[in-house]
């Protein structure tokens, strides 16, 4: 062991950390942002706001970030028709941040989470090296599904402090029975809930949202993004809905100033202009329809999606098809399941390119 090694927290020795390969390749459908620019009108409206506050930059940003949370509120009572106070909602840099604040006030030594795999990767991440415990609660190895039956079996015997639902489900890309949830809830008595629901905007028609089952259930949280449909992966911002009491919770964990300035306008702006940025979501849930029908009608198996991404299976040796697939300049994820892939939507042309790609392919990696 080295002397560094020597030095790491024992539980965090041998680990590795999270890596998407960020290669430049011509088209990259690895890590589920927009394929989408941020359009001109935004840029311009961000730059003049940010020139405005930049000499101000020798004072440290609201800390409580108010503009940013009634930006927040106001867009979630239009896309999800639920409205919260501005008092429910929290913010960090990138869900990833907010999810760690949740760890950090509701997890801890002699706590448990509990997490359905495969579900997004970070969960166990965040939770393990916050020094919480992490159960990998299992979904149907078929499937994928998560039923009633199995969420209930499986809460009971560990007696969770938090949960981890991820709708809809990365990698897997199907949004969870809303049924699940509130039976998670009953079945995990002492537990924090938490629902991410970072790829909501593109779910299919119908699927509700756990944001409607707020203002019943205190020990509920949702955690959404402006990653993903916002186009503003680069932004870094992420936020939360929950009861006022836990957002007090989090501001005991928090960094002073976590958000800064730029970091609020550049949201909240980008909130304001929401219309306009969400204008893509219809063709790229057009793109996702497309990978599925495409893919089913190769003989390969993609699992139903609500999310900007498709995970498919039915490949022989999926690292040889990442392989090959990169060969061909097409970056996809292989996200550790056998026999599968997972790609995101991108621009037709993009998806023109990783379905002829598929193509030459198939049948030889299937
Ligand atoms: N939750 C899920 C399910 C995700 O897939 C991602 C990003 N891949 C995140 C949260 C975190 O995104 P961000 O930190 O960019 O908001």
């Amino acid at each position: 062991m080295s002397e560094i090694e020597q030095l790491l927290r024992p539980e965090l020795r041998g680990r590795t950390p999270y890596g998407a390969p960020q290669l430049d390749v011509d088209v990259r459908l690895n890590t589920n942002e927009s394929s989408y620019p941020v359009p001109d009108a935004v840029v311009r409206a961000v730059s003049a706001e940010l020139a405005d506050e930049l000499s101000g930059l020798n004072r440290y940003p609201d800390r409580e970030f108010t503009a940013l949370r009634t930006a927040l509120a106001d867009y979630l009572a239009t896309q999800a028709g639920v409205s919260f106070d501005p008092e429910q909602l929290w913010a960090g840099n990138g869900s990833n941040e907010v999810l760690q604040h949740l760890v950090q006030a509701f997890g801890g030594p002699e706590r448990t989470a509990l997490g359905f795999t495969p579900a997004y990767s970070m969960h166990p991440i965040i939770t393990e090296t916050l020094g919480t415990r992490w159960v990998d609660g299992q979904r149907d190895a078929q499937t994928f599904d998560l039923t009633v039956e199995s969420a209930v079996e499986q809460a009971g015997e560990v007696d969770p402090n938090l949960v981890f639902l991820c709708s809809p489900n990365n990698p897997t890309g199907s949004a969870l029975p809303f049924e699940v949830i509130e039976a998670m809830l009953d079945a995990a008595p002492r537990a924090l809930v938490v629902v991410d629901e970072a790829y909501a905007e593109f779910a299919r028609p119908g699927t509700p949202t756990a944001l409607s089952l707020l203002a019943d259930h205190p020990r509920l949280v949702v955690t959404r993004t402006m990653s993903k449909a916002f186009t503003l992966a680069g932004g870094r911002l992420g936020y939360l809905a929950a009861a006022p009491g836990i957002i007090d919770a989090l501001r005991l964990v928090r960094l002073p100033y976590h958000l800064s300035t730029p970091t609020q306008t550049v949201a909240r702006i980008a909130l304001e202009h929401a219309d306009l940025l969400l204008e893509t979501v219809e063709a790229i849930k057009a793109q996702r329809d497309r990978i599925v029908a495409e893919l089913t009608a190769l003989g390969l198996a993609p699992v139903p999606s609500d999310a900007n991404f498709v995970l498919f299976g039915g490949l022989a040796d999926a690292p040889a098809t990442w392989q090959a697939l990169l060969d061909d300049g097409v970056l996809v994820r292989d996200v550790g399941i056998a026999h599968h892939l997972r790609v995101t939507a991108g621009t037709p042309q993009e998806t023109s390119r990783f379905l002829a790609a598929m193509s030459r392919l198939v049948p030889a990696h299937m």
